[in-house]
């Protein structure tokens, strides 16, 4: 880093920025929708679902309140229920635990490897005649090698059900992150990188009778008569969310090209930092394409660098406040996880999303050289 260069202020992430970029749309948009009175499960909606199912070539997309509905949707679609045992990864939010304790279900903790995804040899270990489901999160916006894991669930007969809250467009051999198992989940939680203003979600499934359930379950249990079939939730996808969600959707290819074309510039300046562990680069291998949710990389110093970047006005944070589930003593799971358990010490993540501009990521990329070079 040079003497002249100004100390910049780098939010990790910046909404009023994402706002204020198309701020007429949106008021439009939520004007339109006012001005209807169409709040609950109307043509806003269905559209959001058509559109979604068209972006990943999925039979059907059905909105619900948010990611961790949709997974607790997905799992009961799979026919998870008491005492059957669900494979994830310790790295992930605890929510996809939680889901799998909603149902009645056990999580039992897989390690990870180095693109810190799922580890299908760690899964082999874990399972039992108990096992149901498999369920892969596809973290940070790219989707595991899903060869071996959907080996696994054929020789032992069992169902995949995909976390890809954090993965929509994302794909391993040209197939879209959720489309692998019986249902996938997505989260439009604001800092997906298709963010709604406020919580809102999605299953999506190729099977006519899950779709069914879910949308029975989603809407009190309640069908298209009227009459209740059976004990349901309200997990309903807001239709203010759902028009905010269209209106983001149309500029999704162009956000996606801008998060790989961030993490391109992050591999060209941090590669050759042996302090760093970079997740692959856009590219870099023919059977993935990954979105770059996330940022995340592993480094020697992890704390040090973090507090050297604060001081320079970058921030940066640890996903999950630094704790992998299978580090929450209290929830008491069983669990497969060394790589997990030392990777911990080292994970962060860089700044990434689409209100970062070109010279913001040189800034930053200056930053972590001077730190390692001092
Ligand atoms: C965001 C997220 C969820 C939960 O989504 P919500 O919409 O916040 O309920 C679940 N799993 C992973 C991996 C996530 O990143």
């Amino acid at each position: 880093m040079t003497a002249t260069t100004a100390t910049r202020s780098i939010p990790f992430f910046n909404y009023p920025k994402l706002y204020a970029e198309r701020e007429e749309e949106y008021v439009a948009a939520i004007r339109d929708v006012l001005s209807r009175g169409a709040y609950i499960m109307q043509k806003d909606l269905a559209e959001f679902e058509e559109s979604l199912a068209r972006l990943i070539g999925v039979k059907h997309a059905i909105g619900v309140a948010d990611g961790t509905n949709a997974i607790i949707l997905g799992l009961k679609a799979a026919g998870v229920g008491p005492g059957d045992e669900v494979i994830l990864p310790s790295h992930t939010f605890v929510a996809t635990a939680s889901a799998v304790n909603f149902v009645g279900g056990i999580p039992v903790l897989a390690d990870c490897g180095r693109d810190h995804l799922i580890d299908a040899a760690s899964v082999e270990r874990l399972i039992t005649d108990r096992t149901k489901v498999i369920m892969p999160v596809q973290l940070n916006g790219r989707t595991a090698n899903m060869d071996p894991l959907l080996a696994l669930a054929t020789k032992h007969g069992l169902k995949i059900v995909e976390d890809s809250c954090q993965a929509l467009g994302s794909r391993f051999k040209d197939r879209y992150a959720g489309t692998f198992g019986v249902a996938g989940a997505f989260s439009f939680y604001p800092s997906k990188t298709l963010g709604a203003f406020g919580d809102a979600g999605a299953v999506v499934t190729d099977d006519d009778e899950a779709a069914d359930l879910i949308k029975l379950i989603r809407d009190h249990g309640r069908g298209a008569d009227g009459k209740v079939k059976l004990f349901g939730l309200n997990s309903r996808l807001d239709n203010l969310q759902a028009a905010i969600l269209n209106l983001r959707l149309q500029t999704y290819e162009q956000d996606i090209a801008r998060r790989r074309a961030i993490a391109s510039m992050y591999d060209e300046r941090l590669s050759g930092l042996s302090q760093l562990l970079l997740p692959p680069a856009p590219g870099s291998e023919n059977d993935h394409f990954d979105i770059f949710q996330n940022y995340e990389i592993e480094a020697d110093d992890r704390d040090g660098l973090r507090t050297y970047l604060e001081g320079r006005g970058v921030r940066t944070i640890i996903q999950w406040g630094g704790h992998t589930i299978h580090q929450f003593d209290d929830l008491k799971l069983r669990s497969d996880a060394s790589y997990t358990e030392a990777m911990t010490q080292r994970f962060m993540l860089l700044p990434m999303n689409t209100s970062l501009s070109d010279d913001d990521i040189g800034y930053i990329c200056d930053c972590i050289n001077a730190f390692y070079r001092r």
